[in-house]
């Protein structure tokens, strides 16, 4: 780790802690009293031309200033004389710079520098591709240096060390603190330019700061205050006071994004209303005649909590997580025919025409002898067949819609919409569901489905405002599936038992990566797969090929032959990635599977061992993209979707999984989803609790909250205006 990084490492910087939205004030008298939307140029060490700088990173008054936090920290603490050193530990040591050396390497160019100690000794510091370096590295210069040494032929050696320059009269001993912040840099701005701002400012401004949280709240929930947090976090005395400082703003952040969310909740509950839906014995019964199985306990469960929701005139806001195979459909037809049965219409949207055309094609069957009226959506539609459609689905005639998620930017009339379900949503995080839950004009009830199963943290923040269920069993008479990582020379052994388990009558995907949304689309290797295996190994079968730039009715006529049984063998893009239901399909070959995410590999292989023949799954992958091997092996471990998506996330982090764009929420400044899992249930439980004590937040003491709440989130979850 370098102290002064050349490629300026800015974070983006936000009002999250600003509590100052008035413009800049004009110049003002210096010795007036301090304020914290003062300009930069009131405090001590920065003139015109520094501030000029920090505006660079976002920095224009005080208040952003003291919320700049730390990066990083070093630890000085343990410090040691040469002959004190001992290997292998975080040790740091003083001295003044005697030479600095340039040369080339295999490891790329090396900085060698020669450090006299100034308590004895000589020892030397060794840095690679790190040529910036040596700008600041003045003969005579005085310095610390904080690293691990090794004893290299009698001389200890510090491998990137960090440093920390001093000035001639600082004592090393008195006016050092024990841990030294690094901020993120800008051009001109160096760490001790930043260490001595904060210096200067903390005791004038720290002082004017706004606690928001109640003397009570802190310590129900062991927070600092605010006075104490603020400059903790940028001269911590030790480790222990700093976690506690950066405790209390992790908190807050999460706090007021699970109190945005508990508003959302209870504003859902209170101000929006739709049909009650109520069960009845009689429905019931009607309902459940049509299943050709007996529900799973889990199914039933999820049911129960279901039809609790939606007897009730406020919308049911449920997320069903569920995983793959487990029989979310079912689920969902229920809902379905129950709004049906109270004479409300329902809507079901797949995220793709095959996904759609399957839960059309389902509930034909299942409708087969009832007068339901289906209408279904699509986008290829003739204009007259479209006028049909929407037409049936104004006069109510029709009864249940069913397409693509397409539905959603049409804006159709029903006559009384009750229900919406949306399957394989987890990509949609809070903000694209406001926009789904004003079509017609009723509120309706609303069953958002998903196959992936995401870590709780991030339900807890994604789908926070949403009611969960969970459904973790998968129906009786499953059979195991194995999964294979297999190697090139294992390609022979494998079409050996795909053929014989062909011949037996079971089907076969094969799965090749390609990128589909890019312009040049090249169906070469997906084409040149079908050939090889056409006239290879699967020579004596039926083949057929399935990418995304087929047209709607080309897939569904290759779909229909595979479902049929006619071909045997799929060799398709990852097009059949969601929610496709073939049970007979017991074989899987996935190519190329480091280009595959572990959820996207789980989707995939829920493809097979939905019948009542156990499944096969063999990955092939690049052993040139050995990173992708343990995401391969946990994958191979095991068929649990829930273990997966904590995997996943441990190995990824949130960051992929939670794409900005995707879900709409600002970013977090220092909470982080992963490594403060804990804090965010607590605050989960800490705002539901305080929302419910005080639904407007219209207390004394909870205006601030609510002020952070509105500027933060008050647009985004579309708030209005709270109470
Ligand atoms: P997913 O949750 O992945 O959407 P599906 O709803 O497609 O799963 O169901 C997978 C398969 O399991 C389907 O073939 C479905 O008919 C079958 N299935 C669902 N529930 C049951 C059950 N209770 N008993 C037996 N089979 C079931
Ligand atoms: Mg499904």
């Amino acid at each position: 780790m370098n102290w002064e990084p050349d490629e300026f490492d800015v974070t983006r910087h936000d009002e999250t802690f600003s509590i100052y939205e008035e413009p800049l004030p004009r110049e003002r008298p210096k010795f007036a009293t301090p304020l914290l939307s003062d300009g930069l140029t009131y405090l001590k060490g920065v003139g015109p031309a520094r501030a000029e700088l920090l505006t660079n990173i976002g920095l224009n008054r005080v208040s952003d200033l003291l919320f700049y936090f730390p990066r990083d920290y070093v630890d000085l603490t343990d410090r040691r004389k040469m002959e004190d050193l001992s290997e292998g530990h975080l040790q740091t040591i003083l001295g003044r710079i005697d030479t600095t050396e340039r040369k080339s390497t295999r490891r790329g160019s090396m900085l060698r520098m020669g450090m006299i100690c100034e308590e004895g000794g000589y020892v030397e510091a060794v840095w690679f591709n790190q040529m910036y370096l040596v700008e600041q590295m003045g003969h005579g210069r005085r310095l610390l240096l904080t690293g691990k040494p090794r004893l290299d032929q009698n001389r200890w050696v510090f491998t990137h060390p960090k440093v920390t320059y001093l000035e001639e009269n600082d004592n090393p001993n008195a006016a050092l603190d024990p841990i030294i912040p690094i901020y993120s840099l800008t051009k001109g701005i160096q760490q001790h330019h930043f260490r001595k701002i904060f210096r200067e400012s903390l005791s004038i401004y720290v002082p004017l700061l706004d606690e928001i949280f109640s003397p009570d709240f802190r310590a129900q929930n062991e927070l600092l205050p605010i006075h104490e947090a603020v400059p903790f976090i940028h001269f911590p005395p030790d480790f222990e006071t700093l976690e506690k400082a950066k405790r209390r703003f992790i908190f807050q952040e999460f706090f007021i994004l699970q109190a945005a969310l508990a508003i959302r909740r209870l504003q859902h509950q209170t101000m929006l209303s739709a049909p009650p839906l109520p069960v009845s014995q009689k429905i019931d019964t009607r309902i459940r005649r049509l299943f050709p199985f007996t529900l799973t306990e889990a199914q039933e469960k999820v049911i129960r909590e279901i039809t609790a929701d939606m007897s009730e005139p406020v919308p049911m806001n449920r997320l069903l997580q569920g995983d793959v195979g487990s029989g979310k459909t079912v689920v969902a037809v229920y809902a379905m025919l129950l709004a049906v049965a109270n004479d409300y219409q329902a809507v079901f949207m797949a995220p793709t025409e095959v996904l759609a055309r399957q839960h059309l094609r389902t509930l034909t069957q299942m409708l087969e002898e009832s007068r339901v009226k289906i209408a279904p959506l699509f986008g290829g539609q003739k204009p007259a067949e479209r006028s049909k459609v929407l037409a049936e689905i104004e006069s109510g005639e029709a009864k249940m819609i069913v397409g693509t998620q397409a539905i959603v930017v049409n804006d159709l009339t029903f006559d009384k919409l009750g229900l919406v379900v949306i399957d394989e949503q987890h990509k949609f995080g809070v903000r694209q569901r406001a926009k789904l839950k004003s079509i017609g004009k009723t509120d309706p009830h609303f069953l958002v489905m998903t196959a992936t199963p995401i870590p709780r943290s991030l339900t807890m923040t994604l789908f926070g405002d949403l009611d969960v269920s969970v459904m973790n069993q998968l129906p009786p008479g499953r059979q195991k599936i194995t999964t294979y990582l297999a190697d090139e020379n294992q390609r022979e052994k494998w079409w050996d038992f795909v053929r014989k388990k062909l011949t037996e009558g079971r089907q076969c995907y094969v799965v090749v990566p390609l990128v589909e949304e890019s312009d040049v689309f090249d169906v070469r290797s997906l084409t040149q797969v079908y050939e090889s295996l056409a006239n290879g190994p699967l020579e004596a079968f039926s083949l057929a090929v399935l990418h995304g730039r087929m047209s709607n009715e080309e897939k569904e006529h290759v779909m229909m032959k595979f479902r049929t049984g006619e071909t045997q063998v799929l060799v398709s893009t990852s097009v059949i990635e969601v929610g496709v239901d073939v049970p007979n399909a017991s074989l899987m070959t996935i190519e190329n599977a480091e280009r595959f995410g572990l959820a996207q590999l789980h989707q995939l292989r829920g493809r097979i061992g939905r019948g009542k023949h156990p499944g096969f799954c063999t990955v092939f992958s690049d052993p040139n993209h050995p990173d992708a091997l343990s995401r391969l092996q946990a994958f191979a471990k095991t068929t649990d979707g829930f273990q997966l998506a904590e995997t996943d996330f441990e190995l990824r982090g949130p960051g992929e999984l939670l794409g900005t764009q995707q879900h709409g929420l600002p970013p977090f400044r220092i909470a982080d989803l992963k490594r403060d899992r804990e804090i965010l249930q607590q605050t989960r439980t800490a705002a539901t609790e305080f929302v419910r004590n005080d639904p407007g937040l219209a207390q004394e003491e909870h205006k601030k909250i609510r002020r952070q709440i509105l500027s933060r989130y008050g647009k985004v979850l579309d708030l209005g205006d709270v109470g």
